[in-house]
């Protein structure tokens, strides 16, 4: 069995549904798979629909679920919500590929991952015959907000609270999430951003006063520090590979490099898991925006918060905190949980934390990190439209021009897959600008101009936005945080 083991103390180890229940593990640390010891072979997939792919790495990943447990997961997640029957096509540009990863209910790759995960939840409680409640805490950059809430909306056992930095989101994302559905879900926004968002649900989950009002509720997360929105992503590294290989353009075993619009590390870091278990990657291209702390960190060795945060027009890759990278590490320290547990106390205590050459060789040998200018950002969706009539989002074009600059450097021609993470409609006044230069207040009005001019649909359920009533407009303090979660348990636990 792959058993998952806590980044902080190796002897917190615990079966994966048990990992998906819980989230992250009580000393902070994130549940990580102990060993890779076996292969999937991409040529064993050839041919497979992506929901029998994806069955196959879960039943690998994940093998203390049954295969019919597996397989009413994926059939229950990977339907019609998806508009295009491949789930997750792949697109030729001119100088590489891109991966579609937003065809699905809520228009970001976070999908693909929350509309398994509850049902993962609910078959690890149905193991377990357990009935207590799961409290679902989840702190957001503007994506894995809706596709989390849309996912677990009236989910039995389970209520979902979201946090939202009130300012760095795109007017849709706040739209999509301040009109979620569901009788168990409520949605906050935080005057502060991401990071504290996210330090607020970790810091939860030993707080006294939380845990006092915790009676007969469990808390998780939807995060990506959950092992259970993790381990669905690497799916569709295996499935776009063999797409390559089904079109002619590799053959089996051929190395390709995979760029990825970086923030909290969970995407790239189920690349770097295909690849231990025999998926042929070449590099992980790590792409960030103007909140570049992941590319010096690659560069020097050293993780340093002590910079500017910057809000973008890519606002889901604005993090200085990639939780992630916590998994990368412990990984190739060689499951070093000492050094993992001192580097995290390091970061929270001084800002920063630095990292052995031994280690940074490992992860430069995959790792190499670029990042991209808002100036740089608008150009290329400007030109993808112009010259190939390609309509692409903020962080997708931050993937292409990581890309473009690695090709340039390196002069390496295998394959290059950039991972297309978002919809360009949910942050159609920044794309629309990047394109025509106008700048439309409005964001309906923006929508429908960039459909205008782009002659590409925008997805049902962007449009309907308009129509829908707002639910939610609750905005706290940071500080208020720990007291708004207790009180959400208190009225969780009283069912
Ligand atoms: C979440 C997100 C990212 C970053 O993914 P991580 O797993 O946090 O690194 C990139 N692009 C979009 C559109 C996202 O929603």
């Amino acid at each position: 069995m792959v058993r998952y083991i806590s980044s902080r103390n190796v002897n917190d180890a615990v079966s994966s549904h048990e990992a998906v229940i819980r989230g992250l593990a009580k000393d902070g640390g994130l549940y990580t798979p102990e060993k890779l010891d076996f292969q999937i072979d991409p040529k064993d997939l050839i041919g497979l629909s992506y929901k029998d792919t994806a069955a196959v790495i879960l039943s690998a990943l994940m093998d203390d679920y049954s295969r019919e447990e597996i397989l009413s997961c994926t059939a229950g997640a990977y339907d019609e919500k998806f508009d295009v029957t491949e789930i997750v096509p792949v697109t030729k540009t001119e100088r590489g590929w891109l991966m579609e990863l937003w065809h699905g209910p809520t228009s970001a790759f976070k999908d693909i991952a929350l509309t398994i995960l509850p049902r993962l939840l609910t078959a690890a409680y149905q193991k377990e015959n357990r009935d207590d409640k799961v409290a679902i805490l989840t702190a957001t950059s503007g994506d894995t907000g809706k596709a989390a809430l849309s996912g677990f909306a009236d989910v039995d056992h389970t209520a979902i609270t979201v946090f939202y930095p009130e300012i760095g989101v795109s007017a849709i994302q706040k739209r999509q999430m301040a009109t979620s559905k569901g009788n168990n879900v409520e949605v906050i926004a935080v005057r502060g951003n991401f990071d504290d968002c996210q330090r607020m649900v970790k810091e939860a989950v030993s707080d006294p006063e939380v845990l006092a009002a915790c009676q007969g509720v469990t808390i998780s997360s939807a995060n990506s520090i959950n092992a259970g929105r993790l381990i669905p992503q690497v799916v569709y590294y295996y499935s776009s590979y063999v797409k390559l290989v089904e079109n002619g353009t590799i053959q089996c075993g051929d190395e390709v490099n995979f760029v990825v619009p970086t923030g909290n590390f969970g995407d790239i870091l189920a690349g770097y898991i295909a690849k231990q278990i025999g998926l042929p990657v070449k590099r992980l291209i790590c792409a960030s925006n103007t909140n570049n702390v992941l590319t010096d960190f690659i560069n020097t060795g050293v993780y340093s918060l002590d910079r500017k945060f910057h809000t973008t027009m890519s606002p889901s890759m604005d993090i200085l905190i990639s939780s992630n990278l916590e998994r990368l590490l412990f990984m190739v320290s060689g499951n070093n949980d000492t050094l993992v547990a001192g580097m995290m106390k390091d970061l929270k205590e001084k800002g920063c934390y630095k990292v052995p050459d031994n280690m940074m060789q490992k992860i430069r040998e995959t790792f190499t990190g670029y990042w991209t200018s808002e100036e740089e950002c608008a150009a290329v969706i400007k030109d993808m439209f112009e010259k190939e009539n390609i309509l692409i989002d903020t962080h997708t074009a931050v993937g292409q021009a990581a890309m473009y600059k690695y090709q340039d450097e390196t002069k390496d021609t295998a394959p290059c897959i950039v991972l297309s993470t978002a919809s360009a409609y949910k942050f159609g006044h920044d794309v629309l600008k990047c394109i025509t230069g106008k700048d439309i207040a409005d964001d309906f009005e923006a929508m429908d101009t960039l459909e205008q001019v782009t002659g590409k649909p925008v997805p049902r359920q962007l449009k309907e936005l308009r129509d829908l009533p707002v639910r939610f407009t609750r905005v706290i303090d940071i500080e208020e945080g720990m007291h708004a979660i207790a009180a959400r348990m208190q009225e969780i636990a009283n069912g």
